[in-house]
């Protein structure tokens, strides 16, 4: 019998830079042990950890959650060569946006890695 195996590395990795990247900026990385519950219009989860109520984890490679972030970085004047790298404009841009959102996101989370490992030493 041949098993083939699917490998979803994209998601994994955006994973690991969302809650890597959360953390930084002080959020939840919400988790939960219980069943959907519904607020509102929305079905969700309550975190086990803050107790909040939440819809989808952060995902910075997504308009609102990257606005977040984007702020975010752009507080932080040790950031402002990376961030002054970019245009604003591509970001919301339905070509180009999915792409500079990405490379944004990539880039901040090896910046912050890097500065993590620095800091810790
Ligand atoms: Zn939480």
């Amino acid at each position: 019998m041949k098993i083939s195996f699917v490998v979803p590395t994209g998601d994994v990795l955006n994973e690991a830079r969302d809650k890597f990247l959360t953390s930084c900026m002080g959020g939840c990385w919400h988790e939960t042990t219980g069943e959907a519950v519904r607020r509102f219009a929305s079905s969700g989860f309550i975190c086990s950890k803050c107790g909040m109520f939440f819809t989808t984890q952060n995902d910075y490679s997504m308009p609102e959650d990257f606005l977040k972030l984007y702020q975010w970085a752009k507080n932080d004047s040790g950031l402002d060569e990376f961030t002054n790298s970019f245009r604003p404009a591509d970001f919301m841009n339905e070509k180009r946006g999915p792409h500079a959102r990405k490379e944004f996101a990539d880039g901040l989370y090896k910046i912050l890695l890097a500065r993590r490992e620095v800091n810790h030493v």
